[in-house]
């Protein structure tokens, strides 16, 4: 087989109303509101934290080898801050975290005074489409959250929302075939015709791996494992029929690094050395991003966000630090954003707040697998697409599918170039 490249504008020469009419056609002749049983179904399964390079023959035999008659993205990304929370909010809400309100997985909250994750249903300030398909469209839908937080984020959204079980202490997520054995039972009892899957195993089993970046021992266990839940779940759609009538969006919500045991970047004490800036400022640490919120006169912040960019580029392994307005994060993303250089990871406020050696969301975590595979007629087939293309473009890609319309003020991600 060959793989064709096609560019976003290669397919939008061809007529963005040609790309539309395809997905309409598609779905006026053959999606009824209640889902009978010939009805267009589309199935997101993000394996998180999955790297590119782990989708090989020889670590996912499976996943490889839906390759050949799939649309793989070459050119794929997480948003920033490259964290569970936020990039599966954009694939749901297809809009940035300014708007949706969920920029990273811890915030610090100024309202309570305290660090915390993002793992409350009211956080989540945008629609996503678990809720309008529901809704608006009369369609079932379903989300199988392996993870503890992700389970809080999206609770009250989907028609069907599984309570992730048994919890592993520590790692607050089920593992991937206790989540599996929920999807394939959920599909069985509900036929939800689209749905919503975290695998969290390669992601905790990645953050614990001691091993690294080279050796990867139990990562390597977590991810060959993981292909055979994938496996199953293909199995199914095939065995029962659905297969043909099916899409299938594989991917994943960051990547991961792996930091070396001294390459550690602690920013309290520096920053509390400094008159200006000592009480009054907290560190929000999301491994390999660190975010800043100045808690001091409010007319000083500008001053004070300087501050601390001069006084952490001092420090090895800074990558870059922006302003949070310039990444799009909206309030809640704190006042600037510190990212660090491969192999490295914040820990604060000491130097042993973080020892897990396996983190992202530092820009050498944003690059992730993106297949859309099943057989659904109008896929187009083996297809590699270059475009650069977001976790923020899996929203408008089923709301297409299915015929939603975009929200007020429109999606900030695009459809994905040649689904259909
Ligand atoms: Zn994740």
């Amino acid at each position: 087989m060959t793989a064709a490249n096609i560019t976003r504008r290669a397919v939008l020469a061809g007529g963005t109303s040609a790309l539309a009419a395809g997905i309409f056609a598609a779905h006026s002749s053959a999606t009824p509101l209640n889902g009978s049983g010939e009805a267009l179904e589309v199935h997101v399964i993000v394996i998180d934290g999955l790297r590119n390079d782990e989708v090989n023959p020889d670590l996912m035999p499976h996943v490889a080898s839906l390759d050949s008659a799939s649309i793989r993205y070459a050119n794929a990304n997480a948003i920033q801050i490259a964290e569970t929370l936020p990039n599966h909010t954009a694939m749901m809400t297809g809009v940035s975290p300014a708007r949706s309100g969920v920029p990273a997985n811890k915030i610090y909250d100024r309202d309570e005074r305290k660090f915390r994750n993002l793992d409350r249903p009211q956080d989540l300030t945008a629609p996503t489409i678990l809720e309008r398909l529901r809704t608006e469209r009369g369609i079932t839908t379903a989300s199988v959250l392996s993870k503890d937080y992700l389970h809080g984020l999206f609770q009250g959204r989907a028609t069907v929302h599984w309570n992730p079980a048994p919890l592993i202490p520590l790692t607050d997520h089920a593992p991937d075939a206790a989540t599996m054995d929920a999807l394939l039972r959920i599909m069985v009892d509900h036929s939800p015709r689209m749905t919503f899957t975290n695998l969290g195993d390669v992601d905790r089993v990645g953050h614990i791996d001691v091993t690294g970046n080279d050796i990867r021992l139990a990562r390597t266990a977590a991810v060959r494992h993981t292909d055979t839940q994938v496996r199953r779940f293909v199995s199914f759609l095939k065995e029962s029929g659905r297969w043909n009538r099916s899409v299938v969006i594989l991917i994943a919500d960051h990547s991961m690094d792996w930091s070396r045991p001294l390459s550690l970047i602690s920013l309290h004490v520096p920053f509390s050395l400094d008159p200006m800036l000592r009480d009054n400022i907290e560190i929000a640490d999301n491994g390999g991003a660190s975010l800043w919120y100045w808690t001091g006169d409010p007319a000083l912040r500008d001053d004070a966000v300087e501050r601390m960019r001069q006084i952490a580029m001092l420090h090895p392994g800074i990558d870059s630090v922006h302003a949070a307005g310039v990444l799009n994060l909206g309030p809640r993303g704190g006042d600037a954003v510190a990212f660090c250089k491969p192999g490295w990871r914040f820990t604060d406020p000491t130097v042993l707040s973080n020892p897990i050696p396996g983190n992202h969301g530092h820009g050498v975590t944003l690059p992730i697998p993106l297949i859309v595979t099943g057989g659904h007629p109008q896929l187009p087939g083996k297809l590699t697409v270059s475009d650069a293309v977001t976790t923020m473009d899996v929203a408008p890609t089923v709301a297409a599918l299915f015929g939603l319309v975009p929200p007020p003020n429109g999606w900030d991600g695009t459809a994905l170039p040649a689904v259909m």
